[in-house]
């Protein structure tokens, strides 16, 4: 006979159907259980014991515990795998309960909402991104709610990848139909969590009104949303509504969302992200099991120009380097503020020390908001905030220029917030309060006469009992008698066993030790009573103080938000002037005319792997009349070094910051491209010359006139003539029909004769000398093709036994008496006639050809024509 499961599983049964999508923490006592698949799924990723617990009826349910002390730990684990944990508490006192105590989910934590420290990285931001395609295009709503931020963004399909690529959202919630399209394929691998909600849940018109309401605003005109915004709408009614199903106490403040068009700022693919290593070096690092990856920040460029002192600059950063301006005015007013700053080294150092010590001002606000901030958190927010004046003190000295100018009209020191917590906080407040004793403290004296008397009470009681042993001792004689406390029994009065004899009547013993009784007296416990009462009280009291405190502090968030975004900005344009002043960087001058000029520039990672002087710098320029560069040269000369060090410059320029060259002329670019090498993309189980096929196509497609297009070695993939031939047409697609800057990196010597037949293209090498049978690398740009490609040398240098190299040697020589161009393009009068792949055509065959009308044939006359010339062919 099966029975009916017990009153708590039902209970839990019906919680847990609330939350189908998340683990469920069901707190039991001193627990939180874990039961049938999530006890299992537990066991497994935490390693824990999978226990059974008797379900009243014959089946036994698969259970596994944690303790509820270290639930926090467990959780995180959970959470940074990437699961969703709703934690159920038991909402009243068991002791009072009628039949099953009630139990409530009292919040969700997913990866994507999460407050705590130690789920959040304190360089990155924390983006959750809601999803909706509406009416051709995408919308996307993003919110951090660690630090409040929430934006709007409507994109084009194709940019899509890019925009969750910068966002790099650690939770992604889409309307449960996209999954089944290729979107929802690509979003599966983007190393978020992917949710899905019900498509009505993206309605733009709910969305409309949840807005109005929440930002307490007529309409939505007053916030720049419009109905061209409707997709990204939808997208942010279901973001707030998720995040307040996840937080059913109250949803965590949200500044005011900032709409932003995807015309703003560049958009970076992903691949050029990575071949430029701008915050993640190519170079491995393992993957951490959260997706996340431990990639070295050393080798990429945030790397380098990381010098910001707040947490916020730091995330600030991340995000200018993963999203360059194209607007000169915007990046001039970047680079006047670097510009002023690199003039003064003593106020770079002012500002540094003012800036150092600063906290996660962002951070620290939301959670105050969030009510999550504990009283060391409010101490951590008023230091923080007590250094802005010094801030500001050394800014006021300091040219205004550019930036700065908007950073120091836009200052707010908060001064009554840092008053306020100065004047409510002790110096240094707890993790948490009512620690029981005097350190503890969190509430100063003289703030609360209430306060003020019971910790009076307090101490009084603590003198007494501190009297008490002085009392004892004379009354008893016994001189080693004292008096202490421990949690189980409280004050009691401690008497050796050599003494024992000499104790009154009216001690009562409570504990007996080795060598020791402890006793307590009637006198004793009434003052122990007094002092732990008062204790109680003077927590409960600091508590509600606390609460006060925290709710005033919360309700400045959008004041705090704004400073914080001030002093993020302020730090960063901070750490552009440090690294400017150091590595020798040069104000790049920003025109919007076509042309790219640099003079002695450098790539600003590898130059740092070297000392200064062995980094060889070169020119390089590219204008309309010669706006592609052929780049030769052997393995390791230095070509991709070029390469890229060309796109960094660029970068940094349109991220504001100065270059490391001695002169740059930056035409800004709409878009950079970057194909570099053959790149592992094994992974995604395509093959590696078709992902640089894909690649390459979607620079042919997306590139304009204004892009600046860096490739190395396409058609390297694929066999010789596959891959020159490729590279050719290419080639000629980018000169002709696009006609942006172009350097192309190829061993492929035959492209150099593309110079003949493409009129701004230029061909240039990097020099080597040969000094005997040696290579010397000069890392010397040079105009005019490479001789050749060296590749004997480098294996040479590489190791390769001697045999094998005197063998090469001989079959190269066999080889050069054979040059595949020389033959393919040689002319009919030099020989036997050869159709040409890439000179102009002189065949017969091709001469007919040219003549026929394909349309005006009958299928027979076509056939007859073909086998004509066939037969001319081959005679
Ligand atoms: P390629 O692309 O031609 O094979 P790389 O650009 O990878 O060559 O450069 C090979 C190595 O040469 C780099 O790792 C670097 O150490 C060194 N190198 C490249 N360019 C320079 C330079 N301008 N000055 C000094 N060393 C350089």
């Amino acid at each position: 006979m099966t029975r009916e499961p017990t009153p708590l599983m039902q209970q839990y049964r019906e919680i847990k159907s609330q939350h189908p999508g998340a683990i469920l923490f069901f707190r039991m006592g001193d627990f939180y259980e874990m039961f049938y698949d999530d006890a299992e799924l537990a066991a497994r990723v935490l390693g824990l014991t999978l226990t059974s617990r008797n379900n009243g009826g014959a089946a036994e349910v698969p259970l596994a515990g944690v303790p509820v002390k270290a639930g926090h730990e467990y959780l995180r684990r959970l959470v940074q795998q990437g699961y969703r944990v709703a934690v159920c508490e038991q909402v009243e006192d068991p002791r009072l309960a009628k039949g099953v105590v009630r139990r409530e989910v009292i919040e969700t934590v997913t990866p994507g909402a999460a407050f705590s420290d130690d789920l959040l990285e304190s360089d990155r931001h924390n983006y959750m991104c809601a999803l909706l395609e509406l009416g051709g295009v995408i919308g996307i709503a993003a919110a951090d709610v660690s630090i409040g931020t929430f934006r709007l963004i409507v994109c084009d399909q194709g940019d899509v990848d890019d925009v969750i690529a910068r966002l790099s959202p650690r939770e992604i919630i889409v309307p449960r139909a996209l999954l089944h399209n290729g979107t929802g394929e690509r979003l599966r691998t983007a190393n978020a969590l992917v949710t899905e909600r019900e498509p009505w849940e993206f309605d733009p018109v709910l969305a409309r009104d949840e807005l109005v309401r929440r930002f307490r605003v007529a309409g939505l005109d007053g916030l720049g949303i419009s109905s061209q915004h409707d997709a990204a709408l939808g997208a942010a009614g279901a973001l707030l509504r998720y995040l307040s199903d996840l937080q059913p106490s109250g949803m965590p403040h949200l500044m005011r969302p900032s709409v932003e068009s995807t015309g703003h700022t560049m958009p970076l693919d992903e691949m050029t992200r990575r071949n430029l290593e701008l915050t993640e070096s190519l170079r491995g690092g393992a993957e951490l099991p959260n997706g996340r990856s431990d990639r070295e920040r050393s080798g990429t460029l945030l790397g380098v120009l990381d010098r910001t002192l707040t947490p916020m600059g730091a995330r600030k950063l991340r995000e200018w380097i993963l999203a360059p301006l194209l607007d000169r005015a915007e990046i001039d007013a970047r680079l006047d503020a670097v510009g002023a700053l690199k003039e003064h080294a003593d106020v770079q150092l002012a500002l540094a020390e003012a800036l150092d010590g600063v906290r996660d001002v962002e951070r620290l606000a939301a959670k105050a908001a969030a009510g999550r901030a504990t009283p060391r958190d409010l101490g951590g927010l008023r230091d923080s905030l007590a250094r802005l004046p010094n801030v500001e003190a050394v800014l006021r000295d300091v040219e205004p220029a550019g930036m700065l100018s908007t950073i120091v009209t836009r200052w707010d020191a908060c001064s009554e917030i840092v008053d306020l917590l100065s004047r409510h906080l002790v110096d240094r407040p707890p993790l948490a309060i009512g620690s029981g004793n005097d350190e503890g403290a969190t509430i100063r004296g003289g703030v609360d006469r209430e306060l003020d008397e019971l910790r009076a009470l307090r101490d009084g009681g603590r003198d007494a009992i501190a009297q008490i042993q002085a009392a004892e001792r004379s009354r008893t004689g016994i001189a080693s008698l004292k008096v202490g406390y421990n949690k189980v029994f409280g004050y009691f009065i401690e008497v050796t066993n050599a003494n024992k004899h000499l104790i009154p009547a009216d001690y009562q013993r409570r504990q007996t030790l080795t060598g020791a009784e402890r006793y307590v007296t009637p006198a004793l416990k009434e003052y122990e009573e007094r002092v732990l009462t008062a204790t109680e009280r003077i927590e409960e009291r600091e508590r509600e103080l606390f609460e006060k405190l925290r709710r005033a502090t919360g309700d400045e968030i959008m004041r705090l938000q704004a400073v914080a975004v001030q002093v993020a900005t302020l730090d960063v344009l901070l750490a552009f002037a440090v690294v400017a002043s150091r590595e020798g960087y040069v104000r790049p001058e920003m025109t919007d005319e076509f042309a790219l000029n640099i003079v002695a520039g450098r790539h600003p990672v590898v130059e740092r792997m070297m000392s200064r002087e062995t980094f060889i710098p070169n020119d390089v320029s590219l204008t309309a009349d010669a706006r592609m560069i052929i780049l030769t040269g052997p393995n390791m000369a230095g070509k991709s070094t070029i390469l890229r060090q060309v796109g960094l410059i660029v970068l940094l320029a349109q991220i504001g910051s100065f270059v490391p060259a001695t002169r740059a002329t930056i035409g800004i670019v709409d878009r950079l491209f970057t194909r570099v090498g053959a790149s592992d993309n094994l992974v995604r189980g395509q093959s590696t010359f078709m992902v640089e096929m894909a690649e390459t196509s979607a620079i042919l497609h997306t590139a304009t006139s204004r892009s600046l297009v860096l490739l190395d070695e396409i058609g390297r993939g694929t066999s010789t003539y596959d891959g020159v031939s490729i590279a050719w047409a290419v080639s000629e697609h980018v000169h002709d029909k696009i006609g942006c800057k172009t350097i192309f990196a190829t061993h492929y010597h035959e492209l150099t004769q593309l110079a003949d037949e493409l009129g701004a293209l230029r061909n240039y090498n990097v020099a080597v000398r040969e000094v005997g049978d040696e290579v010397l690398f000069l890392h010397r740009l040079q105009p005019g093709p490479a001789d050749r490609s060296y590749g004997i040398e480098v294996g040479r240098l590489a190791g390769l036994p001697d045999a094998v190299i005197r063998r090469a040697r001989a079959v190269l020589r066999s080889f050069e008496g054979d040059d595949l161009v020389r033959r393919l393009s040689s002319s009919p009068s030099e020989g036997p006639a050869q159709l040409s792949l890439f000179g102009p055509s002189t065949h017969p065959v091709i001469d007919r050809l040219k003549d026929v009308r394909t349309e005006e044939m009958t299928p027979l006359a076509a056939l007859q024509l073909l086998d004509e010339l066939a037969g001319q062919a081959r005679s």
